[in-house]
């Protein structure tokens, strides 16, 4: 059994209430070595010790904590082990003031629920109950310090026994920011598409209920912004949602009554609903098993995205609808999601039937968090809800930094002494309101904090949004280059130093030659980055275009082996007009309009249209998701490949492309080519980190939200004797950039060699 160290914050009513000891005595129980101490942000744990009691000791801190001990926030990070020798609790290492921290929003807490569901009580089925261990944080806050002058819930002056309680130091209300009750706090209102109050109060929710029972698209007013709410098993309901939405087939996130009622419809590991019941609450992409969720909710797709309710309202309601309803963002395609109920009326006009709105202003838009379990820990695809802003802790601090990000699932990020705080997830830059979103999270991080950074860093892409926002602003500014700030955030998420080999593979990035990368190899040294090797380069014949139609990809690939021969080759332009292929023939013979790739994510597209899966794409990331999908388990051996040794060195996938065409010539199942080639991938790897014989290999890029890659790389890295790193708390997709931008933009390695 391995052994390894993990990191835990725990963050919440944990101190004063012999958390501590806690924590020692089921440490030393279970044979663990490492430290406990009480600081300014929370308690910090590490263990170290074999694997399987690691486990045991995170699942048992959240289910033997002492009683008056509430767990608002739990995150963990699996470290290099260091070699601890005994367990110790240590002395608080704070000094001067405290660090001004703001919480995320945090789910319902028990006590809250059984007040919500106690017709005795004076908050029954009061849709805006909270208390200091739970409710609204991050998405109310106007300003620091964290008063309710300060929120937007000033408006909402407390009544005399809600005062009384936010007085009382024995109340578990005293100096809850949010706390509200039916005679003083927020409202429901439900509204018609023209902004006419049908019903108020509980009837609103009732009714809301109702409709939604009879097929109707309700948009709700949560938390951190609008969700559009659709019974999760009529179909005809969920394809108007579709139609109306502009979101042809990427797969809704469900939101369950209760564990059970996601049991009935996933099977679910213990990582996954460990995931789901915590304070966090994200949407945890679990396995589907068959049930009645009607086939529009996720088309084709053996995964799903599952949530509990993690507000009161969304307890009422779907305690009252005792079914699942489809929850997904409040948005037009990728706009950012709408915050306030005036501007979802104009927005979401032609999409919902009904409006369930509130008086509670949303100050900044916070969207449900999205994780998925690889290799047995939790991966951050989409950071929001639950987790931001919560930083990532430097030993040593850091001058004040602004990292701007990239151009898809755009996320920024600021330092503040040892402090990085990753904002929540702001979008893709593509539209107007997707880009004024950015904007104003741009002036609001640094507000918050009371910073005012020295430093922009920003992508190497000149086109990103992101990148021309930095170029207009007076400070100084750093470029970053897109994979090397991928791998750099993966790097300091799990607080490695270098030596260390990075593969950074995703869709597209800007690199340093003015080419797309995205099939990266980077050799990390103390002094220097240099990148080391990358795929073979292939021309995507109508640039943007390709993305959409991993066709393209293929015609690239083929032609970048075949030349001119292939246009003799009749079988290999099935996915092509006669029109369409003088068209592209052009382009790739004249290079125009058809830029030079190494992308990993444009591999994956041209092979999941060669083996017939995909021809175009309705959403980013759509054919790798289906050749991950397609994979026949069991299946061993993986193409061939050839490694051409060159400054840098290029690994060579027509080896592959060619075994593929012939089994594709014979016949074979197109889920044996689809591991045949995830397993080229991670053979691949394996061979490149044996070539450059560094014990560390970092894992970045969206590829890498790929389970099947991600698994099977890690366990032959590990099985070789290397060690790899993944990302766990932040997202190895775009999503991630701001982090490793801000980590490199002082650092002496941060230009490529
Ligand atoms: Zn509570
Ligand atoms: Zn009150
Ligand atoms: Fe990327």
């Amino acid at each position: 059994m391995s052994r390894e160290r993990v990191r835990i914050v725990v963050r919440g009513a944990v101190q004063g209430v012999g958390f501590r000891p806690f924590v020692y005595r089921l440490a030393t129980e279970l044979g663990l070595d490492g430290w406990v101490v009480n600081s300014a942000q929370g308690v910090f744990v590490e263990i170290e010790g074999a694997s399987d009691r690691v486990s045991s000791f995170k699942r048992r801190l959240k289910t033997e904590k002492p009683a008056r001990a509430i767990i608002q926030s739990c995150e963990s990070s699996h470290l290099d082990p260091l070699g601890y020798k005994e367990f110790e609790i240590r002395e608080s290492t704070d000094h001067g003031g405290k660090s001004a921290l703001i919480l995320p929003d945090i789910a319902t807490c028990d006590d809250c629920l059984r007040e919500l569901f106690d017709s005795q009580d004076r908050r029954f089925r009061y849709p805006f109950t909270n208390c200091t261990n739970c409710g609204p944080r991050f998405s109310i806050i106007e300003a620091l310090p964290y008063d309710r002058a300060n929120t937007s819930m000033k408006k909402f002056e407390m009544c005399v026994d809600c005062a009384r309680e936010y007085c009382n130091p024995a109340n578990r209300r005293f100096h809850a920011e949010p706390t509200a009750c039916p005679q003083c706090g927020p409202k429901l209102f439900l509204w018609n598409s023209l902004g006419e109050v049908l019903a108020c109060a509980d009837a609103a929710l009732r009714q809301a209920a109702d409709e939604i029972r009879a097929g109707k698209i309700v948009a709700l007013k949560g938390i951190g912004g609008f969700q559009l709410l659709v019974d999760a098993c009529n179909d005809k309901a969920v394809r108007r949602l579709r139609e109306r939405k502009h979101r042809e087939e990427k797969p809704f996130a469900v939101m369950f009554p209760s564990l059970e009622g996601v049991c009935e419809c996933c099977r679910i590991s213990e990582a996954e609903e460990s995931l789901l019941t915590s304070p966090e609450a994200p949407i945890v992409l679990v396995q589907r098993s068959p049930s009645s969720l009607a086939p529009a909710v996720a088309p084709a797709n053996p995964n799903l995205g599952v949530m509990l309710p993690y507000s009161p309202l969304h307890h009422l309601l779907l305690c009252d609808l005792n079914f699942a309803i489809v929850a997904t963002s409040g948005n037009l395609s990728d706009e950012p999601i709408c915050i306030d109920e005036n501007e979802a009326l104009e927005r979401l006009r032609n999409i919902a039937d009904l409006f369930l709105v509130h008086d509670r202003p949303i100050v900044r838009h916070v969207d449900d968090s999205i994780l998925r379990v690889i290799a047995g820990r939790g991966m951050m695809l989409r950071r929001a809800r639950g987790y931001a802003p919560l930083p990532i802790t430097l030993r040593q601090a850091q001058g004040s930094i602004l990292a701007v990000g990239a151009h898809l699932k755009n996320a920024i990020a600021l330092s503040v002494g040892t402090n990085l705080f990753v904002s929540q997830h702001i979008g893709d830059l593509a539209t107007k309101p997707a880009y004024d979103a950015f904007a104003s999270s741009v002036a609001d991080l640094p507000r918050l904090y009371e910073a005012k950074p020295e430093i922009i860093a920003h992508d190497l892409h000149p086109e990103y949004l992101s990148t021309k926002y930095a170029l207009q602003q007076a400070s100084s500014r750093v470029a970053v280059q897109h994979h090397w700030a991928h791998i750099a955030s993966c790097m300091a998420e799990n607080e490695i130093e270098p030596p260390a080999l990075g593969v950074a593979w995703d869709g597209t990035g800007y690199g340093t030659d003015g080419t797309i990368w995205g099939g990266e190899f980077f050799l990390v040294q103390k002094a220097s980055c240099r990148r080391a090797g990358h795929l073979r380069t292939f021309r995507l014949p109508g640039a943007e275009a390709a993305v959409k139609e991993p066709r393209r990809s293929a015609l690239g690939l083929l032609h970048e082996i075949l030349g001119d021969e292939l246009w003799r080759q009749k079988n290999l332009l099935t996915d092509f007009t006669r029109a369409e292929t003088k068209t592209l023939r052009s382009m790739l013979t004249h290079r125009v309009n058809s830029p030079v790739t190494s992308s990993a994510g444009r591999l994956f597209d041209g092979v999941a249209a060669l083996i017939g899966l995909r021809a175009r794409t309705t959403f980013e990331g759509q054919a790798a998701m289906d050749l991950e999908f397609a994979v026949t388990p069991g299946v061993t051996d993986g193409y061939p490949f050839a490694l051409r040794e060159a400054e840098p060195f290029v690994v060579d996938w027509e080896p592959a492309i060619r075994a593929l065409l012939d089994d594709r010539g014979q016949k074979v199942a197109g889920g044996v080519m689809a591991a045949r080639f995830h397993n080229l991938l991670t053979n691949t790897i394996l061979a490149i980190a044996q070539r450059c014989n560094q014990s560390k290999v970092v894992l970045s890029g969206g590829c890498f939200q790929n389970r099947y890659l991600a698994e099977r790389v890690t366990n032959q890295l590990l099985a070789a004797g290397f060690q790899p790193y993944w990302h766990q708390r932040i997202p190895p997709n775009d999503g991630g950039i701001a982090l490793g931008q801000l980590w490199l933009a002082t650092s002496p390695i941060r230009e490529l060699t």
